[in-house]
């Protein structure tokens, strides 16, 4: 069964964008240590609720920067040139990063699990940025992501209404 949160996210999102972008701006003014330590726990929290196999939309619709370090390791694991790799799964953004060609990710498979999981780029082991005190150094990026990440979107939610 889906989980609640991941419904109530796909009905709810779309009118809660606005109020979202202008909490995230309010956050900037509390952003530090304590902000970060709130974040972590209700990150704990949310996805203790949400299975990431029930949703992929993170590798469904963002396509993943990769570094350096990611290709030379992909590559290998994939036992390709890198040459030969970035040319069949890379390009090149407008920020001059390279990002995964398409979407959803080539390594997606039909059951939400990564192909390369042991070996998939830093961007995604990160990703949604919401845990061990990186929250308010990717603060900016919160408002969008709760557009494609229900445990973003449940996380602001908490943090506007928390249960004491
Ligand atoms: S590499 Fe794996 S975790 Fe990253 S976007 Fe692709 S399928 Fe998702
Ligand atoms: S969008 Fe968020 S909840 Fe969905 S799979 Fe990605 S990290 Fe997990």
């Amino acid at each position: 069964m889906i989980s609640p949160l991941i419904e109530q996210w796909q009905r709810q999102r779309a009118q809660e964008k606005k109020a979202q972008k202008k909490q995230v701006a309010r956050l900037k003014r509390q952003k530090g240590k304590k902000l970060d330590e709130q974040a972590n726990d209700l990150h704990e929290e949310v996805f203790s609720e949400i299975n990431c196999l029930d949703c992929a939309n993170c590798c469904t619709s963002i396509p993943p920067m990769l570094n350096r370090t990611d290709i030379n390791r992909i590559a290998k694991h994939l036992g390709m040139k890198v040459g030969q790799f970035e040319s069949e799964y890379l390009r090149m953004d407008e920020d001059g990063d390279m990002v995964m060609k398409t979407t959803p990710c080539p390594f997606l498979l039909p059951d939400h699990a990564c192909l390369i999981y042991e070996h998939r780029p830093r961007a995604c082991r990160e990703y949604p940025h919401t845990d061990q005190s990186t929250f308010s150094q990717h603060l900016r990026l919160h408002a969008t992501n709760a557009q494609y990440c229900p445990a973003v979107f449940h996380i602001l939610k908490r943090m506007e209404n928390p249960v004491i």
